[in-house]
């Protein structure tokens, strides 16, 4: 059976404990790799690799470095395939969605990120006949970057690239439930040229490997995506160390329909937006809102469509939904639509586990589920499922729908619906949430701000910013 090995100083590196843990493929419910159980001496052995990296990276000439990302990014093209097959089958996608979405991205945020870094200048500021300030930003040294299982290499680089890119080593730990398309990745790194040390990733449990990089010392920076408990522990650990944080967390996110929305696109986006990625993705819509007077015309579409999505082999290219990432994600996604029924929700369509033939007899698999007739407080409009579960809800006025979308802890995304652009404005700026798509869902400019308010997160930075994250400012000031 395939064995994935730690990726530290350069070299791919079996565990210092020897031990494994199982990688299952969540379509079949089997094992079919193991991953190494790092721990603390794994990353203790990957933080001095990174730190002895460090002073060389650092200096190296912008074109250099870039031109070596940038070879990584060519390369993750050149593996499309191997890499879109792999993330399925380690995380139960359908393959064409890992196709199209996740390992394009992933090249996109080398690339993104490598030609960024050779556009970055410097500030001065003129003190009238006084003197001139100037400002240098310097790497902040060797970084931790923790990345969840739902969208695995695309998060990963998410981190990664803007890391490296500002001239940081890092040591990084993707989620013990998807480590194929990573360890896929350092292979291409070494091919590529990527110095020894720049890059680390140990593999492992969160509880162990994460929290042992979270807690080094020598590691400044931490740079997390995932679940807004993890991200509270973590908060709890780095921030008596003083190190500087950035918090990717989870969502709760309303798609508000107003009545006069291009009823067509509204409802076909929202099958994607509720459905995507099995709704293992934290940007989904998950509390759908819609203007009473439209409310039953969108709902009965809306089920009808749910209805007709193939859940089925992740590999197939029929299937619209695959398999959930594991079996103890799907119990909890099952449990949230047990919750729903005693809080008198009504199961419109889905709410139970399907049972598919030949190689998936014995995968995750969740029919997708549609429930109305809860109120907004309730848990299950309160708290994040992360599964293929939407609940639908009427409104009255603009001001209801406002209050209904801001009415839980997280502020991670919304959606708009609606032809009129005054409204659209005017409710977009009252949403307590990071990011508000308007007639649309999931576009991505890599330039903009991302990440989310509330307890979706902290540190939301985009383009150059997300590069100065891993960077400290010095002001100089200087005589005339
Ligand atoms: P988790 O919080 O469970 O895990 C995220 C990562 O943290 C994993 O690599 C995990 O390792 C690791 N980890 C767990 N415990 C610790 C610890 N004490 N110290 C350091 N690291 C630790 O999230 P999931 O993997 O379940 O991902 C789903 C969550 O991620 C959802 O809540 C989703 O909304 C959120 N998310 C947020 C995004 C955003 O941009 N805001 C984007 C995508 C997802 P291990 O897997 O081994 O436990």
């Amino acid at each position: 059976m395939q064995q994935i090995l730690n990726y530290v100083n350069g070299r791919l590196v079996a565990p210092i404990s020897s031990s494994y843990l199982d990688n299952i493929n969540p379509a079949e419910g089997k094992v079919y790799s193991l991953l190494p159980d790092s721990d603390l001496r794994d990353v203790e052995v990957a933080v001095k690799a990174a730190e002895a990296a460090f002073p060389l990276w650092a200096a190296m000439p912008f074109e250099k470095r870039a031109a070596i990302l940038l070879k990584i990014a060519d390369l993750i093209d050149r593996d499309l395939e191997k890499l879109a097959w792999a993330e399925s089958v380690d995380q139960g996608k359908p393959l064409k969605l890992a196709r199209a979405v996740d390992i394009p991205r992933a090249s996109a945020n080398m690339r993104f990120y490598a030609t960024a870094s050779m556009h970055v200048s410097s500030e001065s500021h003129l003190m009238e006949g006084e003197a001139i300030n100037y400002t240098t930003r310097t790497p902040v040294g060797v970084v931790g970057c923790i990345s969840p299982w739902n969208l695995p290499l695309y998060l990963f680089t998410w981190k990664i690239a803007p890391a490296l890119a500002a001239g940081c080593t890092a040591v990084a730990k993707p989620s013990e439930l998807t480590p194929m398309t990573a360890f896929l990745f350092s292979k291409l790194c070494i091919e590529a040229g990527l110095p020894a040390g720049v890059l680390n990733i140990v593999y492992g449990l969160g509880g162990k490997v994460g929290q042992a990089i979270v807690e080094h010392p020598k590691v400044s920076t931490i740079s997390f995506t995932g679940g807004t408990v993890t991200g509270k522990t973590i908060a709890a650990t780095a921030a008596p160390m003083f190190k500087k944080l950035s918090l990717e967390l989870g969502g709760k996110n309303p798609n508000i329909i107003f009545a006069d929305c291009d009823f067509e696109q509204a409802v076909a986006t929202s099958i994607s937006s509720s459905f995507s990625n099995q709704g293992e993705i934290c940007l989904c819509g998950s509390r759908i809102l819609v203007e009473r007077s439209l409310y039953d015309r969108f709902k009965t579409e809306f089920v009808k469509r749910t209805r007709e999505l193939v859940v089925g082999d992740p590999l197939d290219e029929k299937s619209k939904l695959g398999a959930l990432v594991s079996e103890g994600h799907m119990k909890k996604v099952l449990s949230y639509i047990e919750l729903a029924k005693t809080e008198g929700g009504k199961i419109e369509c889905g709410g139970e586990q399907l049972k598919l033939s030949g190689r998936c007899v014995d995968g995750y698999f969740v029919s997708p589920t549609v429930i109305t007739g809860l109120n907004q407080l309730c848990r299950t409009n309160q708290e994040e499922i992360f599964g293929p579960v939407v609940t639908i809800m009427p409104f009255d006025t603009e001001e209801e729908a406002i209050g209904f979308a801001n009415a839980t802890t997280y502020g991670l995304s919304a959606t708009i619906w609606t032809e009129n652009l005054k409204r659209a404005h005017r409710v977009s700026h009252q949403l307590k949430s990071g990011i508000i798509w308007i007639n649309c869902w999931l576009l991505r400019d890599l330039r903009t701000p991302f990440g989310g308010m509330k307890q979706s997160g902290v540190g939301r930075e985009g383009g150059w910013e997300a590069m100065k994250f891993f960077t400290e400012a010095k002001n100089v000031c200087v005589k005339i």
